[in-house]
């Protein structure tokens, strides 16, 4: 039988200490931290900028890890709904030869209970949405938070909001992202994100072009997740939506103006950087009337996630946002917000000391985890881009060797990272911690 993993139950606590949280930020974190301090006995007011709760229209990977934190949030059933289950993942070189496949089945159950599946983001994103709702979540948006105060007792935070409201907290969990704002307050200055040299086009085709075209229906009938690896570009695509839509992403190297993060894109500039790929691609991108290019930046981490009055704290891209290479950016996000709901958790009282130690046993369980996820990023992007020649074949036969060598280039199979990055636990990471 498949073994399970268990649902978390929620705590039930008197008003002596039960916190106010705010969460600023309704991205996956910041949802997912929602539901982590709901479920932790508190009262939880997620603050979002934009006008309405949305996401961008494209794919996610949801690996082992976020599974079992999905899932002991009691959402598997409901992501069953929307999941498309690959059967495996395959890398390929640029001209499309296979260098190498893993299955997805076989590598979950070395992780009991966890599985590879995908979404459509705003199926993932609304599934978090009801969840945090059901529990009690007030999620408001057009609430754009522009500062936050530590009140003078030391024991709790003020958000400033754009409107100049201002509500006060026990916690406020900075959960907005990249770009985050929150982040800069902590630090008391400017604080940009590091461009990594590379930026993705996304896009969504449908299927049913594809199935026209024998060499592409097999892409959709047969669901894998495929990556080309090329001299400094490569490409994924997955299917999504029960095979309606097809995910394409591509990176490549940036070439954005300075400060933009987000442009509309030219189709005939991406074409042409693919046209002497595997003909598959050439022919995919040829569906294509239209798309967006994201810059790609990385947070290497900060020394304190935690203001010291135990009142203010980061959680998700704001902290340490990675490049997508190894799928795993909202991965940590989710794991940030697991970790965080177990801690506070814990607490018997509303005292700033028991704050600070919940947030001090949060920031240690997450911080080497995070950066370590971080560089193995930057990682695979060297590897994924090298140019034909010994270190690309040195590359692809450590790829076919069985078993494969730390280092790897498929690290979702790398022996010494796959269970530290696939197999966490967070219940057995904050517990032997604990202090309460
Ligand atoms: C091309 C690409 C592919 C990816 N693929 C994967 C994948 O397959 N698997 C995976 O695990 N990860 C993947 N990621 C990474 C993942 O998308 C991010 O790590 C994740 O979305 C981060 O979540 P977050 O909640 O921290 O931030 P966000 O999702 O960015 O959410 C931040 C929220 O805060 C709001 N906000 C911002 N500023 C304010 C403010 N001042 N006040 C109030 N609200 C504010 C924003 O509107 C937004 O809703 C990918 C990333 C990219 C770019």
């Amino acid at each position: 039988m498949t073994e399970c993993i268990p649902v978390k139950q929620r705590i039930m606590r008197g008003g002596d200490s039960k916190l106010n949280v705010i969460v600023v930020g309704a991205g996956l974190g910041g949802l997912g931290a929602a539901i982590a301090i709901l479920l932790a006995g508190h009262n939880v007011l997620v603050l979002e900028s934009a006008s309405e709760i949305s996401e961008v229209g494209a794919g996610i990977q949801i690996l082992p890890n976020s599974s079992r934190v999905l899932q002991s949030w009691g959402m598997r059933a409901a992501l069953a709904v929307h999941a498309t289950r690959p059967k495996q993942v395959n890398i390929l070189g640029w001209k499309g030869n296979l260098i190498s496949s893993m299955n997805f089945q076989d590598s979950a159950s070395r992780y009991p209970g966890t599985f590879y599946w995908d979404f459509h983001r705003a199926s993932l994103h609304k599934c978090l949405l009801d969840r945090a709702v059901e529990l009690g979540a007030t999620v408001r948006c057009n609430s754009r938070v522009v500062d936050v105060r530590i009140c003078g007792t030391g024991k709790e935070a003020r958000v400033v909001m754009e409107s100049g409201r201002e509500i006060e907290a026990d916690l406020v969990v900075g959960a907005d992202g990249i770009n985050s704002k929150l982040r800069e307050v902590m630090l008391g200055r400017e604080d940009p994100p590091i461009p990594t040299g590379d930026l993705a086009y996304r896009l969504l085709l449908y299927t049913s072009e594809m199935m026209k075209d024998p060499e592409l229906a097999s892409l959709v009938t047969d669901p894998q997740v495929n990556y080309w690896l090329g001299p400094d570009m490569h490409a994924v695509n997955y299917v999504l939506k029960g095979g309606k839509l097809f995910n394409m992403v591509l990176l490549v190297p940036d070439d954005m103006p300075a400060g933009a993060s987000t442009l509309e894109g030219n189709v005939e500039e991406m074409r042409a950087l693919y046209k002497d790929w595997d003909p598959r691609i050439p022919k995919l991108l040829s569906m294509c009337e239209s798309v967006c290019k994201w810059r790609l930046c990385i947070r290497p981490g900060m020394d304190t996630w935690s203001h010291p009055s135990g009142a203010f704290t980061l959680l998700g891209d704001a902290v340490h946002a990675t490049l997508p290479y190894l799928a795993s950016g909202a991965g940590m996000s989710l794991e940030d917000a697991a970790v965080l709901g177990e801690c506070l958790s814990r607490i018997t009282s509303k005292a700033s000391a028991e704050k600070q130690i919940a947030l001090q046993i949060y920031e240690n369980c997450r911080k080497g985890r995070t950066e370590m996820v971080v560089q193995r990023g930057n990682l695979q992007q060297y590897l994924y881009h090298l140019h034909d020649g010994p270190e690309q074949e040195e590359r692809d036969r450590r790829m076919r060797m069985v078993p494969t060598p730390p280092g790897e280039a498929l690290a979702w199979r790398d022996p010494e990272l796959a269970p530290k990055l696939l197999g966490y636990d967070y219940l057995k990471d904050v517990s032997p911690m604990s202090r309460f």
